[in-house]
């Protein structure tokens, strides 16, 4: 059964929001879409937080009595979010979902800004896959009970992985949906490398953070910086010359890397 949200239409919609992420009028004429096919409340949040986004701030601070227009649309959208949001953005149980702010002790959780998910964030297992715990990553388990005519142990497929000896992670599915500009790993840090020049730092990753695939992804995405000091998979930037720190650019390569991942049509299986 496809849904709405899987409409060949609405996922060019979709594609015209992922080219131009900054521009409000891709998005309000997917709203004006959703609309007219009865989607009313999802219609209405995301015009409510495209509008909040260029509203003038509050001059009061003040939240629940204020009619200024800030005020009125930031009531309006945490309504929405409250009946609607797990339903139209939560990725798995036990995902926040929040419209203001996305820290690592929020995660793992989605950033819904202008409508639709901006940021991602969680562990990297939650976000890419793993292997299932409960079968070992056999996707079969012993039901406790022998077979009698061939003497070995009766075996039922694992319901956790459908038999399949993975769980999926949440972000294959998440980037198809929505819009996603960041994703962020929150248990893994960038490694400090040792470089030469005084007043450069650099970053990197190291193979052993990662599945195969996904290091080899990080090379091939920063192959250029191969050659500096901090070798193959690292940032080397002075600190002082750009608004990201290394280490931050460190983050936004991964995140790239990880997104391109996740819309790849056929990716290689991950190794277990
Ligand atoms: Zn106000
Ligand atoms: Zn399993």
């Amino acid at each position: 059964m496809t849904t709405l949200y899987e409409h060949p239409d609405y996922l060019a919609l979709l594609a015209a929001i992922r080219a131009t992420p900054d521009d409000d009028l891709p998005r309000k004429v997917a709203a004006d879409w959703l609309e007219e096919h009865g989607e009313h409340d999802r219609a209405e949040f995301i015009r409510v937080q495209v509008e909040k986004n260029v509203a003038p701030w509050c001059r009061f601070r003040s939240g629940s009595g204020c009619e200024c227009t800030s005020c009125r649309l930031t009531r309006r959208e945490t309504a929405l979010l409250d009946a609607h949001g797990r339903a139209w953005f939560t990725p798995a149980d036990g995902w926040a979902v929040s419209a203001t702010s996305l820290t690592r002790s929020e995660a793992p959780g989605v950033l819904v800004r202008r409508g639709f998910v901006e940021r991602v964030a969680g562990p990297l297992n939650t976000l890419i896959g793993e292997e299932c715990g409960r079968c070992g990553g056999v996707g079969w388990r012993p039901q406790g009970e022998v077979d009698v005519e061939t003497g070995h142990p009766v075996e039922i497929q694992c319901s956790a992985c459908h038999g399949t000896g993975r769980r999926r992670g949440v972000l294959r599915g998440l980037v198809r949906r929505e819009p996603v500009r960041i994703a962020e790993v929150t248990d893994r840090d960038p490694v400090r490398r040792d470089v030469m020049y005084p007043g450069h730092q650099a970053w990197g990753w190291d193979p052993d953070q990662f599945p195969p695939e996904i290091h080899e992804a990080i090379r091939a995405v920063d192959s250029h910086f191969g050659e500096l000091p901090g070798g193959p998979g690292s940032f080397l930037w002075y600190e002082s010359e750009v608004g990201l720190s290394a280490k931050d650019l460190a983050q936004f390569g991964l995140s790239r890397v990880l997104l391109a991942w996740a819309v790849a049509k056929d990716p290689p299986p991950l190794p277990a």
